[in-house]
């Protein structure tokens, strides 16, 4: 291990967010340093304390703990870590970071991870998320805002989970949650700029990842 260097911290200049943790060198591989270009999450900071995994709510539920996940990726097992459950089925409440005494930004690490299991396309069957998302996204994309019964259409189309959670579609009529007729809100070009600009991000957030790879 090879211990940050820092100096003496002073009552008008409090340490930084990373100055208390320690990095393990990067031995072999690339995921983590791919990671950490992508995200600014250090998992080989992680020592294995497991505080991450007894916070979070979706540990312990899927095939992996927070914990074991950050432990893969610093090991360089790339397809493990890339077709794993886990990293889908984070919800983003941030306990983890809160509770590690590291700074492990396993939230922010998670959001890496899709982007690359995406684009390796080794996203795990059993997740519908991805295709969740996708459809969400086109919605807004069209209209501004979301179609709920567009995007329940679209979503059972791809996955062909026709009936699943049809008992709740009378009690969301009901209560008016799910209108026949969507929005349009204007802005088109507005949004089709936002949406060229997050892919002009993400394909520099690749290119910045397979830099980070080659150190
Ligand atoms: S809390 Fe932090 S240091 Fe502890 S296992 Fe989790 S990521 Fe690693
Ligand atoms: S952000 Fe994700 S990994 Fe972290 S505690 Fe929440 S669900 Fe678990």
């Amino acid at each position: 291990m090879t211990p940050a260097t820092t100096s003496p911290p002073t009552a008008l200049s409090p340490p930084a967010a990373s100055a208390a943790t320690l990095e393990l060198q990067v031995v072999g591989g690339s995921l983590a340093a791919e990671v950490k270009a992508l995200s600014d999450a250090s998992p080989m900071s992680c020592y294995q304390c497991t505080k991450c995994s007894s916070g979070c709510p979706v540990s312990g539920r899927g095939d992996l703990s927070a914990h074991e996940l950050v432990r893969l990726v610093q090991m360089d097992q790339r397809e493990a870590v890339l077709r794993c459950r886990f990293i889908w089925e984070c919800t983003s409440c941030q306990t983890c970071i809160t509770r590690c005494p590291q700074q492990v930004d396993i939230c922010s690490m998670n959001d890496a991870l899709r982007a690359l299991s995406l684009s390796a396309r080794l996203a795990p069957a059993e997740t519908a998320l991805p295709v969740f998302n996708e459809a969400f996204l086109n919605g807004v994309r069209r209209r501004g805002r979301i179609y709920e019964l567009g995007l329940m259409a679209a979503f059972k189309l791809r996955t062909r989970r026709f009936f699943e959670d049809m008992d709740k579609a009378p009690m969301m009529f009901s209560k008016g949650k799910l209108p026949l007729l969507g929005e349009r809100v204007g802005g088109r070009r507005e949004r089709e700029g936002l949406f060229r600009r997050a892919a002009e991000g993400s394909k520099a957030e690749a290119d910045r990842a397979a830099e980070g790879s080659k150190r």
